[in-house]
Order: C-alpha cells, then sequence, then structure tokens
C-alpha cells in the first residue's frame, strides 16, 4: 500500500459519523481547508511538536481522529490521547473513536483481532495514574487549558520526556485559549512558528489572515488592509488560502484558527453574539474572544481597543 499523509488518508478513507456531526458522510480536506497543512505537519520528518490555537467550532476533533486513525492503519505506534478529565478521555475514546472504527471497514478490521487496541492509551490530564503508561510516540494533547493546574503538569511533562525514547516522536497541543489568566496553548503557540491562516483579498489579491480589527459588523464584511474594499464571509473564504509562518522554528509548527475561517461558523451570528456578550459585561465578551476568534483577550489596552463596536 502506498504510504498516505494524513490528509490523503483522510480522504481516501475516513468516514464522518452521523451520531456525532451534521455533515456525515465521507471526509472532505477541501471543507475546512486551513486543516491540510495542520494534518499532514505530522508527516514532516523535521516537525516534532504541533501546536493549534483555535475557535471553538473548527474541526479540531477530526483532526486529531485523522491521526489517530492514519497511524493505525498505515504506522502502528504507540498513541496516547490526553483529554482534560480521565472521564473525558473515556468519553472520546467509546464516543467519537469508537464511532470512527465502526464506519472505517479498515480500521474495524484491526481491532479485535490483533494487538492494535493496546497501541492506543487514553488519559485524564487530572488521573495521575492514567498517566503513568509506557512511553508513546504519538501523544496528543487536547484541549490543554483545560487541564488542572498544580503536580499534574509534572506528570505531563514526564509524559512528553518519557516519548523521548522514539527518535520521531510527535507532540500535538490542541486548545481553545482560556479566556483569562495562564495560557498553555498561547504560550506554546507563541515559542512556534506562529502561523497564521491567510486569504487573499477578492479584489487586489494580498494575503491577510481574517482578523478582527478589519470585521465591519453592520456590514457583516471584513476591509482589506491593503486596498480597503469590503468582502462578505463566502468571498473570503471561498479564496486560496495559505499558512504564513511569523517566526522561524525547526521543531515546532504553530498555528492559529479563528472560528470566522470555519464553515460552521456564521459571521452574522459571531457578530450576534459578539454584541450579547458585550451587554453581559468584560468576562462574557473575553469567553466570547476566546471560544470564537480562539484569541485570548486578556491585556487592558488590547481589550478595550478590540471590544469597541466597529
Ligand atoms: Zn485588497
Amino acid at each position: 500500500m502506498k504510504f498516505l499523509t494524513v490528509s490523503q488518508w483522510a480522504d481516501k478513507y475516513r468516514m464522518v459519523s452521523k451520531e456525532h456531526s451534521i455533515e456525515p458522510g465521507p471526509w472532505r480536506t477541501s471543507r475546512t481547508p486551513y486543516m491540510k497543512e495542520i494534518m499532514d505537519a505530522i508527516n514532516h520528518d523535521d516537525t516534532q511538536n504541533i501546536v493549534v490555537m483555535s475557535g471553538s467550532q473548527v474541526g479540531k476533533t477530526e483532526l486529531l481522529l485523522n491521526i489517530i486513525g492514519s497511524h493505525m492503519h498505515q504506522e502502528p505506534s504507540p498513541v496516547m490521547i490526553v483529554e482534560p478529565t480521565l472521564d473525558l478521555a473515556m468519553h472520546f475514546s467509546h464516543g467519537r473513536l469508537s464511532a470512527m472504527v465502526k464506519e472505517v471497514p479498515e480500521l474495524s478490521a484491526l481491532i479485535g483481532g490483533c494487538h492494535q487496541k493496546h497501541m492506543l492509551t487514553f488519559a485524564g490530564a487530572n488521573s495521575a495514574a492514567s498517566l503513568s503508561s509506557w512511553p508513546s510516540r504519538i501523544v496528543l494533547l487536547d484541549e490543554i487549558d483545560r487541564y488542572p493546574l498544580g503536580d499534574k503538569e509534572d506528570l505531563i511533562s514526564i509524559v512528553i520526556k518519557k516519548s523521548n525514547v522514539f527518535y520521531n516522536r510527535k507532540i500535538v497541543m490542541t486548545s481553545t485559549p482560556a479566556y483569562k489568566g495562564v495560557s498553555k496553548i498561547k504560550a506554546a503557540y507563541e515559542n512556534s512558528t506562529m502561523e497564521q491562516w491567510c486569504l487573499p483579498c477578492p479584489s487586489c489579491g494580498e494575503y491577510q489572515p481574517l482578523s478582527w480589527d478589519q470585521m465591519n459588523i453592520k456590514l457583516c464584511s471584513m476591509l482589506c488592509k491593503h486596498c480597503g474594499s469590503s468582502h462578505i464571509e463566502n468571498e473570503w473564504r471561498n479564496g486560496n488560502g495559505k499558512w504564513i509562518a511569523r517566526k522561524e522554528n525547526a521543531k515546532t509548527r504553530g498555528f492559529h484558527i479563528s472560528g470566522l475561517a470555519s464553515p460552521w461558523v456564521e459571521w452574522e451570528e459571531a457578530f450576534r453574539r459578539f454584541s450579547l456578550a458585550k451587554e453581559n459585561g468584560t468576562e462574557e465578551l473575553m469567553l466570547w474572544a476566546a471560544m470564537t476568534l480562539g484569541e485570548q483577550w486578556n491585556n487592558h489596552a488590547e481589550f478595550c481597543r478590540k471590544s469597541k463596536m466597529r
């Protein structure tokens, strides 16, 4: 069998379960084009760490499922999935993961007959016992900003250190940022390539990220920062997007995805929620920014500037 990158594997084999998605059926990477580069980063020899800081509705769980599925099928390796709690990890295992295995015959055939299932370990960041297992080559740290603070953090570092025995280990961290206080995903992102999903202006063709600063709520559109023209969401999203790095980092690729890039977030609805949150005070607005834009609006001056009605 020809080796496929994670996105190629997903396009060929992955079925999205109707129990867990409003868009069941064959997976199409083209539906969330920003995911292609992120999925395939795991196949690059030079890349060891992948950091994804995002809004809450961008398809992050599907990313993890595609990584797990392609490794189970093509590159059996010990994989550890860490969720904020052991209950959530078990829920992921019995829910989303089981559904994927059931819907993809190539994966169903692997489970049961051989040792494949023992290569997946599910752990909770709140459970020391679940974190103390054998080393994993692939470590998926999901929603790390929801992990309990304190001594359990050391256990996560130990999980990462233990994977050192694999020269080709991969550490994937994903999270919506904490809306206030310390954000581990933000810190990890700032220590990465700091890539932004950029789209070409439909008028002048200049690439730029979907930036809150350029949004026009009344027109439900975004202004180009180069030529000033205004375009609605589909005009921007239909462009041929690409990731643009802001820093060099040999081992750690970091991606920020605003929910405004997601096909499941309507700008009109996002702006309506922004106005509602604004009426309900600062905390609500900070929560909105974290969940929708995947940004932490913690700096007071920045917050005041960004929260003004545009
Ligand atoms: Zn333009």
